[in-house]
This record gives C-alpha cells, structure tokens and sequence, in this order.
C-alpha cells in the first residue's frame, strides 16, 4: 500500500491526475498473466476505470447471460469525443445513406467469443488501460468499443476447471491435467452453443443482445480474438481466400495494410506468425465476416494457446508459451489495429460510404412463399439485422427457383415477405438470401450452404428486376393468419 500511495503521489504531481491509473495488475493485486481472471474481477476492473476516467470511458451493461453474467461494453477515446459520442455515432451512421460528414473511425475490439481460448479478456485488460495512458494520442480521431467478453459464462467454466485442477506452481508438461479440459469444456455458452457460429443466426442471448449495440455502430474496424493450438504460431489478417465475393478491393486492401503494421511488431520481436491460411471470409456467421459485410473490416487474430496452454506449456518445439507471451501477443495486434485505422480515418470513411452506395446486385428482390409461422420466424430475425422487407401485391414475380433452381414465374399475393438488395442493408441481404454462393476455392473453413430461403424451409425466387413491395402491406405480423395456398411454379 506504501508504494501504491507513493507512487500516486508522484504520478499525480508530475503527469497530472488522468495518469494514476491502476494498471490491471496494481488493480487484481497479481501480476497479469500469472493467474486467470475471473469474469467479475474483470467487470470490476472495467468499472474501475469507467469511474477513474470517466471522462475517456463510457461503460455500458448491454444485458446478461444465461448464468446473468453481465455483458458489457466500454466506449474508450478523448474527453472530447466521448462528450460528443452520440453525434459521433449518428454521423457515422448516416455515411450509410451518403449523408453526413463523419471524421472519426470506429473500431470494435471483440474478446474471448469462444471461453476456454482464455487470453482474451486478460490482454483487453491491458489493451484498454495502454489505450487510456501509454496510446492515449490514438484517441483523437478514434471511438475504440471494447467487448472484453463476448462469452463470460464459457470463460468462466474454464477458469474455474483451470483453478480447480492447476499444479501449485503450474506444470508445463502438456501432459499434465491442466492441460486436459474435459467435456463440458468452456468454448461455448451455456446451451453449448458456439457463438462464433450465431452472428447470422442470433439464436443465443448474449447474440441477440450483442446484435442491437453492433448495429447501433456498425464499425469500420471489428477484431474477434481467438487461440488456436498450442503449437500454432499468431494468425492475423490478412485473411485466406475463399473471399465472399461481396468483399470489396478496398476491405482486402486494408486487411494487408493492417497485417504489415502487426508484422512490422512481430518481426521486432522476433514472434513467429503466419498469414493467408486456414482463416477464410465467406460463412456469415462469424465475428470477421459479419461486420465485413456490414461493410467494416472484420478480422480474427488467433493467438496459439486456447484451453490447452494454461499458465504456461511446454510446445512440441520445446519451448515454452506462458500466459504472458500470449496477452503480449493479443495486446499489440489490438494496439496495432487502433493505430492503423487512426492513421486512416479519412479513407476508413470514405470507403464505408463507397460500400453502403453499392447496390449493383445480381438479385434485386428476393420473394418468400410459405407457413405463416416461418414467414414470421423469417420476418423476426430480418428486423434483427435491420434488413427491411415488405409485401408483395397481386401479381407474378420471375427469377430464380429456389425449389428447381431454374428459372420460372410464380404468382405473388400480399402474405409473399419481399426483401429487395435496393437498401442500406443490402450486401448483408444478398450474402443471407441468395440461392448460390460463389465459392473461390475449393477449401474452405466450414459450411457453403446457409441460404434462409432453404434453412426455413419456404418457397422462394430470386428475381433480377425489383418486385413491387408494401412494407405495411397485409402480410405483416398482424396479418390474418390464415396459410396461404402452395406456390405452383410455371417454369419458362
Ligand atoms: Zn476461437
């Protein structure tokens, strides 16, 4: 307690009182990187700095977990920026209908979405105290969002199992136990769902309460950490092909520039990485292909370690990777990432607007026949995403069959759900919709086939022209629920 008082008092005399800030480890009372850190301790700190810097923080609880775990998000830049947070918010956004004159970038920095991958939350720890004091200069033009953790009941159960079952002082061998999690292990939520697999979807509550704040920001830059195996080196972007092919030259331009900054660190500190493989943009459904697709620049860094490096583990090169090398790691990329789109702020903008102008689809509508339930089900997680959609009138709709898929005419009534690719969302409504998705390799990281026509098993066509639509029309959710007649299609 002596040094701390003595250290205050010489910190607050010669830099002045913003530069007191307890670092995680003055804060937890260890040294970060020698112990996990338990999901409240985590909060705590979070609160800590929100109110020792609550003109730089803004903290706020976006819901709870299944285990009422709350889930958070801190809003970091300058005393003048987190003033006008809401301005700056409202003008970023409006840069998705060509309007507004946006000056600052967005950067969304996402941790430990899968829990046992357990780095995560202790390097946001140190990223955002680096942010507030050593990085402060990158705040200027820049509204840093941090998510320290995306999954804390996951991370806490593994947490808890490492503590429980830790070696006193831990064992590198990796045959010891610490390094064997069991069944259940702490990669997903509660249900044992992967929420790296539920952006699209939103099946999971800490997703669907996520989902609202993501869209509140749609970010220019969004960063999910994750581990890989123990003997991996550090992947960062850029990323390996198969691309969507909605992701535009500039987005795959800027995943390079962000890639040479990381390297650029790595190869100082003599840190292995590899890039351009494994890690690929094309299922939806992930937390660097969702932002990418609402036109950001999503990416996964995955640092080498997940559930099996512990404390510290002895890798199949002899070596040994200690917690601390691992919050090292993730620290710098997160800094990195920061610093690049700080230096780009203009470009980041300008190109975000550029993406949200583009509406040259192949698809202009597409149009949904089916059970009313489905429909709804459809309808509920269209409103979501903020997708728009409306309700055909009488009439008759060509295009694409999904049922045959060749091409055909169907006739349209008032209960068909129309969603056009004519809106602000329209990227993210062709990657969901659409019946083929081109695939650049034959590689790829996981599923090919996600298209929502399929998946709620309804009726669709595809249609290149744009289908007439109500957005009030009579086949809302107040609509009489009465089923509506199978489609018959008359093929051309
Ligand atoms: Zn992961």
């Amino acid at each position: 307690m002596k040094k701390l008082l003595l250290s205050f008092f010489l910190l607050s005399t010669t830099y002045g009182i913003s530069q007191t800030l307890l670092s995680p480890s003055d804060f937890l009372g260890y040294e970060l990187g020698s112990e996990f850190t338990r999901h409240h301790q985590v909060v705590d700190y979070y609160k800590y700095l929100a109110e020792n810097a609550s003109d730089r923080i803004k903290l706020v609880e976006y819901g709870k977990t299944n285990e009422r775990r709350p889930l958070i998000v801190a809003y970091v830049s300058t005393p003048e920026n987190i003033a006008a947070l809401e301005s700056i918010r409202l003008e970023h956004l409006k840069n998705t209908t060509g309007q507004g004159s946006p000056t600052k970038a967005i950067v969304w920095l996402s941790y430990n979405v899968h829990g046992n991958e357990s780095v995560s939350t202790e390097a946001s720890m140190q990223t955002i105290y680096e942010l507030l004091t050593s990085k402060s200069s990158y705040m200027e033009n820049t509204v840093v969002i941090m998510d320290p953790c995306i999954n804390p009941d996951g991370r806490d159960r593994y947490v808890n199992w490492y503590n429980q079952f830790k070696n006193t002082p831990n064992n590198i061998d990796p045959n010891s136990k610490e390094h064997h999690e069991g069944w259940l292990n702490g990669r997903s939520n509660h249900y044992m769902f992967d929420l790296n697999r539920d952006w699209a979807w939103l099946t999971q509550v800490e997703s669907q309460q996520r989902i609202k704040v993501f869209n509140q920001w749609l970010p220019h830059v969004h960063v999910d950490f994750h581990e890989q195996g123990v003997n991996n080196p550090y992947y960062f972007a850029p990323a390996a092909e198969p691309f969507h092919e909605v992701v535009t030259d500039f987005q795959r331009d800027f995943q390079i520039t962000i890639g040479k900054n990381h390297a650029k660190y790595f190869d100082a500190n003599g840190w292995f990485y590899f890039t351009k493989e494994v890690f690929d943009l094309l299922y939806p459904s992930y937390g660097d292909t969702y932002p990418t697709y609402n036109g950001g620049i999503g990416m996964t860094y995955e640092q080498g370690g997940s559930g099996r490096a512990g404390l510290g583990v002895r890798t199949f090169i002899g070596d040994t990777l200690t917690l601390h090398d691992r919050i090292a790691h993730h620290l710098t990329t997160g800094l990195s990432t920061v610093e690049v789109a700080s230096k780009n702020t203009e470009k980041l903008n300008r190109e975000f607007k550029k993406f949200y102008q583009n509406k040259n689809f192949k698809y202009k509508s597409y149009v949904l026949n089916g059970d009313p339930d489905k429909i709804d089900a459809i309808a509920a997680l269209l409103n979501s995403h903020e997708i728009k959609y409306g309700w055909a009138k009488e009439g008759t709709a060509k295009g694409h069959l999904y049922s045959s898929g060749k091409l055909g005419t169907l006739k349209t009534t008032p209960a068909n759900l129309v969603v056009s690719t004519n809106q602000v969302k329209g990227t993210l409504a062709q990657v969901l919709m659409e019946p083929n998705t081109k695939l650049s390799d034959s590689l790829t990281y996981d599923i090919t086939a996600w298209s929502l026509p399929y998946a709620y098993g309804l009726e669709a066509i595809a249609s290149q022209s744009l289908v007439e639509s109500d957005p009030s029309g009579a086949g809302s959710l107040n609509r009489l629920r009465e089923p509506t007649l199978a489609w018959t299609p008359m093929l051309i």
